[in-house]
């Protein structure tokens, strides 16, 4: 399990954070709006991630990561969503899939395929959406037949990231769809790109532009058992949401990273506007939004890092992530709402970055459970933990 990494201490995360915050100001900010703009695949940025080992930063090490505490990828992830959220989704979902290998995988499994994604040679994602299956993940269709020698597998993923570019995902299919309850049907495979596994469309999106989205189909696609995590069918439905609580609070700092992005730009703005022979941020009216939206910030930080101080220590925390990924997304779409008003009609042109912030943020409130769910889940584990009972 690729939790806290005793070997990477703060003088270790001081000198990452700040080669990542000197990459984004150098490599990131010179580009974003031309990228975003033309919807265009980062090549180049890809190719330096990979030299930055983003590609393994939750592997561990003797896989060839670099087995980074959640707390110190979160922080990561902060910086780069602050001025380019979408490009986090490249390895992050990457991440999601490797762990899911890591955790659950045999060590068969563990030693073939981590080495590869920790490089990037092979990067993927998560293939769990179906076009009739978001959130009631139990109610996929897409099956795996095994027919005395391999899995057959027929059906169809959708908005998978990085299905496109990627070379692998981790599919989670039906193996017995007749199973009642029906997550003891599901099975999670490691689904390399070859005959039978083809991908559709790149979707149009609103925003989180740049990544691929993808409609992938399978079509009589055939797996050995070695594709099978773990080598036992019905264990699909855990592997696939037990990546969950990392992914959240990958989600959570990137909200964080939006909401603070979002406010250094109207806090910049606003000091530079003038309206009424003074600045705007002057106004009281002005001085109202910033107040909340510098609050708003701070407390999804701290909502987030303390879900993953819990995670690095090994303890459950789905209720922490739930609430940092809740809160953390709506301050990411609030503060960039706030900001965009701001700016008033500039906030309005697609000369100013605050409309890609305003675009991508909706994105988390989707992501990884939507937040209706996560306010389900939140409260049904509160009252878990204090039950009267
Ligand atoms: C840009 C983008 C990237 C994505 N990347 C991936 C990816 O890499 N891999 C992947 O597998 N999927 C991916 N997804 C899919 C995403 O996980 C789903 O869109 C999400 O889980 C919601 O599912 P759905 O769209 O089918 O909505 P639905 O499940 O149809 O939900 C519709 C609405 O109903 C609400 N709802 C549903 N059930 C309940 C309930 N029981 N109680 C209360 N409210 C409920 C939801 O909250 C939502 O508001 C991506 C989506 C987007 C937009």
């Amino acid at each position: 399990m690729p939790v806290a990494n005793e070997r990477f201490s703060p003088q270790d995360e001081a000198i990452l954070l700040d080669t990542i915050q000197r990459w984004t100001d150098r490599e990131l900010k010179p580009i974003v709006k031309e990228y975003d703009h033309a919807d265009r695949y980062p090549h180049g940025i890809v190719e330096q991630m990979k030299e930055m080992g983003l590609f393994g930063a939750t592997i561990s090490q003797e896989y060839g990561g670099l087995g980074l505490p959640a707390t110190t990828y979160a922080k990561l992830v902060m910086i780069i969503s602050s001025v380019w959220m979408s490009i986090t989704g490249i390895f992050n979902s990457h991440l999601i899939m490797s762990l899911a290998v890591e955790k659950f995988g045999t060590d068969e499994q563990k030693a073939e395929w981590l080495p590869k994604f920790a490089s990037g040679e092979i990067r993927g994602g998560l293939g769990l959406t179906e076009p009739d299956a978001g959130t009631d993940l139990q109610g996929i269709r897409t099956s795996a037949k095994w027919n005395g020698s391999e899995y057959v597998i027929n059906g169809t993923k959708t908005w998978i990231s990085n299905g496109i570019e990627g070379s692998c995902i981790a599919l989670l299919v039906k193996t017995d769809p007749t199973a009642e309850p029906r997550y003891k049907g599901m099975s999670l495979f490691i689904a390399p790109k070859q005959a039978g596994f083809t991908v559709g469309k790149k979707m149009e999106k609103l925003g989180y532009k740049c990544i691929d989205s993808g409609e992938l189909f399978f079509d009589n696609y055939r797996l050995s058992k070695a594709h099978l995590i773990g080598g036992v069918e019905g264990q699909g439905f855990f592997q696939a949401t037990g990546g969950l609580e990392l992914g959240r609070i990958n989600v959570a700092a990137r909200g964080v990273g939006l909401a603070e992005g979002a406010l250094r730009l109207a806090s910049d703005y606003a000091q530079v506007r003038k309206t009424f022979g003074k600045p705007i941020c002057e106004h009281q009216a002005i001085q109202l939004k910033l107040g909340e939206m510098v609050t708003r910030a701070r407390a999804a930080r701290l909502l987030t890092l303390d879900a993953a101080e819990i995670f690095d220590r090994g303890e459950r925390c789905d209720m922490e992530a739930g609430m940092a990924k809740f809160f953390s997304s709506e301050a990411a779409l609030e503060n960039s709402t706030e900001a965009m008003r701001i700016h008033g009609g500039y906030g309005y042109s697609k000369e100013y970055d605050i409309e890609r912030f305003y675009r991508d943020s909706p994105l988390t409130c989707i992501g990884e459970g939507t937040n209706e769910m996560q306010r389900m889940i939140i409260a049904r584990q509160y009252i878990k933990r204090h039950s009267i009972a």
